[in-house]
């Protein structure tokens, strides 16, 4: 049976993708050079969708990786030189400041138990903190931090560099790339890619602070630095050779992504948000995980369970779907459920219908 997936990644792959796989494979994308004008289109035409959808200006290049968490890396390595500071509510947060004391650099934290989330006022950013390093959605605990929260953490702290891992939120957080320095997400989550591309946003106070710590002998890596990625950007190439296909895939969701248009994805992820916190709240099986309103992700919803949530995953396997388990040690008590725009209002009721009857 063909089932429907509410994992928050890889996830359930958006509609579209079956046709653009196909003219790909007619157009023999899979064999074409990463230095011919044909990948250089595809390379421009993947920019200006995702400009177009995420606003995101000419002072920021848009760069492929691996996949997020490598450019958790990437930006450790090129744009802070001793010290950065961390907000940590979850497993990732917490990898991304691992990364960090991995390559050596001396980490800031103020740390937050599981399930709860940050709020702009009772940040205390440390002074000789290079660049603030903050998870829009935490995908293990099913927090997110404001937008407007982000954006006036930047503008009180406007000499330092704001990093936002977007990860298993983009397209939805409506950030202000006039005001953030460098942004990432991996394509596996919302975009409903297969998972094999890491897209990396980086505006020039990053690229600035990249070739001074590389002009003072500062080891900013070889795979992948920004000055190099910056200066092959400028003609739609990449240093090394790259997913092409899916940075074909990418742009064409984009595209797809930009007819319906963003505010009206937006609009719809709100909508299938509130009806699924308005079940998980109401029913008695069921009730959320994160107390504050404000606080709860819109993309990632994670509910606690009365029954063992294995359980309740395999009465919705029965059904065809496919939700995600507790992250941890909350593996057996509680559920995610990915809300990304693969899956429509009606797929939403349906997984809704089949919990509450489990
Ligand atoms: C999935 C995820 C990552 C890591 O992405 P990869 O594609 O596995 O590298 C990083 N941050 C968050 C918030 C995520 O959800």
């Amino acid at each position: 049976m063909k089932q429907t997936y509410f994992t928050a990644g890889p996830a359930e792959l958006y509609p579209t993708i079956y046709q653009h796989l196909q003219t790909a494979m007619d157009e023999q994308i899979g064999s074409i050079s990463h230095r011919s004008a044909k990948f250089r289109s595809l390379y421009q035409f993947c920019v200006e969708q995702l400009r177009q959808l995420l606003t995101i200006p000419e002072s920021h290049g848009i760069y492929f990786t691996g996949s997020a968490s490598e450019v958790w890396e990437r930006i450790m390595l090129n744009c802070v030189e001793h010290e950065s500071f961390h907000l940590i509510n979850g497993s990732f947060s917490k990898k991304f400041c691992e990364y960090a004391t991995a390559v050596h650099k001396y980490t800031h934290k103020q740390e937050k138990p599981f399930g709860e989330g940050f709020d702009y006022g009772e940040v205390q950013v440390p002074e000789y903190a290079e660049l603030i390093a903050v998870t829009h959605n935490e995908t293990s605990s099913g927090v997110q931090m404001r937008t407007v929260d982000i954006h006036k953490l930047k503008r009180s702290n406007s000499k330092k560099l704001i990093a936002v891992d977007m990860v298993s939120s983009a397209p939805f957080p409506d950030l202000d790339f006039s005001l953030i320095d460098t942004a990432f997400f991996s394509v596996q989550k919302a975009f409903g890619m297969p998972a094999g591309l890491g897209v990396w946003i980086a505006g020039d106070k990053c690229l600035e602070k990249a070739e001074l710590l590389k002009h003072g002998d500062q080891h900013i890596g070889a795979h992948h630095n920004l000055p190099t990625l910056w200066k092959n950007f400028q003609n739609y190439e990449t240093p090394a050779t790259p997913n092409v296909l899916f940075i074909y895939l990418l742009g064409k969701i984009a595209q797809d992504f930009n007819r319906i248009g963003i505010e009206t994805i937006r609009k719809e992820t709100e909508e299938k948000a509130r009806m699924l916190y308005k079940f998980i709240e109401s029913h008695p099986e069921f009730s959320p995980f994160v107390k504050e309103e404000r606080h709860r992700s819109r993309t990632v919803v994670v509910a606690n369970t009365q029954k063992p949530s294995a359980d309740v995953i395999s009465k919705a396997k029965e059904a065809g779907l496919v939700v995600g388990s507790g992250y941890g040690q909350f593996k057996e008590t509680q559920i995610r459920i990915a809300n990304f725009p693969a899956t429509n209002t009606e797929q939403i009721s349906q997984l809704i219908d089949v919990l509450g009857r489990v």
